[in-house]
């Protein structure tokens, strides 16, 4: 058995996720992320079921397998209780596991999600905080969050969240105990080392298209929209 199969038919995800499809496609009808994405779960799940190797490689070198919003709703619907969202899981992780997310514009956005959100739980034990949300970065919030942005400390005072400090609040500054502890969850359980593939796989792309890593690589992958996935 090639090694793209046997990963996934380890994965817990798969196995939970995968019984038999009988292609009637009731999971497309029902996905809202068919509605928007040239996306097709029924198909996924096709490709996996033939096992052809080469055909689910380059489904996960593919922008197809980050389309998925991961909502379930396909679990619901499917007459033979399989969970494409599960199945796109364990796609995703054999992606990532064999560098094959660099291949494509979605895939390499893992670069942009460990680098922001993932370095900021390790940093602040927070997925995103206000200060992360540049407004040169995220046009879309307008111009109101600009002048938030420029007084981050007087706006959340006002709000009572105790942003940055320590003691109660929503936006507290976590202790160096507790921070410590989440530190070795991410040790023990693989994900530090996850994260530390991610990066290597990332950089290794950045030196072969002669970017730099932490200034153009991860603009290109946070910025870049090709427009080419509807
Ligand atoms: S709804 Fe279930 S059986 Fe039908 S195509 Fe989707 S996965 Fe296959
Ligand atoms: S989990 Fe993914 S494939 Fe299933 S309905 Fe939601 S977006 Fe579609």
């Amino acid at each position: 058995m090639s090694e793209i199969l046997k990963k996934l038919r380890e994965d817990i995800h798969f196995i939970e996720g995968m019984n038999s499809c009988m292609n009637c496609g009731v999971c497309t009808a029902i996905c809202p992320a068919a509605e928007f994405y040239n996306y097709d779960p029924r198909m996924i799940v096709e490709t996996v079921q033939r096992g052809d190797e080469k055909e689910i490689e380059n489904l996960l070198k593919s922008d197809t397998i980050w389309y998925c919003g991961e909502c379930m709703s396909c679990k619901t619907r499917c007459p033979r209780c399989n969970t494409p969202g599960l199945i796109i899981m364990a796609l995703r992780r054999a992606s990532q596991e064999l560098g094959y997310f660099v291949y494509s514009e979605k895939g390499r956005q893992q670069y942009a999600l460990k680098h922001v959100i993932g370095e900021s739980v390790l940093k602040r034990g927070y997925c995103v905080t206000p200060d992360l949300v540049k407004p040169e970065m995220h046009p879309e919030q307008g111009p109101v969050w600009e002048w938030i942005y420029e007084h981050l400390d007087d706006v959340y005072d006002r709000l009572h969240s105790n942003y940055r400090k320590p003691g109660a609040g929503a936006m507290r500054e976590i202790n160096a105990e507790s921070m410590q502890e989440l530190r070795e969850i991410f040790n023990v359980t693989g994900g530090t080392e996850f994260m530390n593939h991610i990066e290597q796989c990332s950089r290794d792309k950045a030196k072969e298209t002669g970017t730099d890593l932490e200034e153009s690589y991860f603009l290109k992958t946070y910025m870049e929209n090709s427009n080419n996935h509807q």
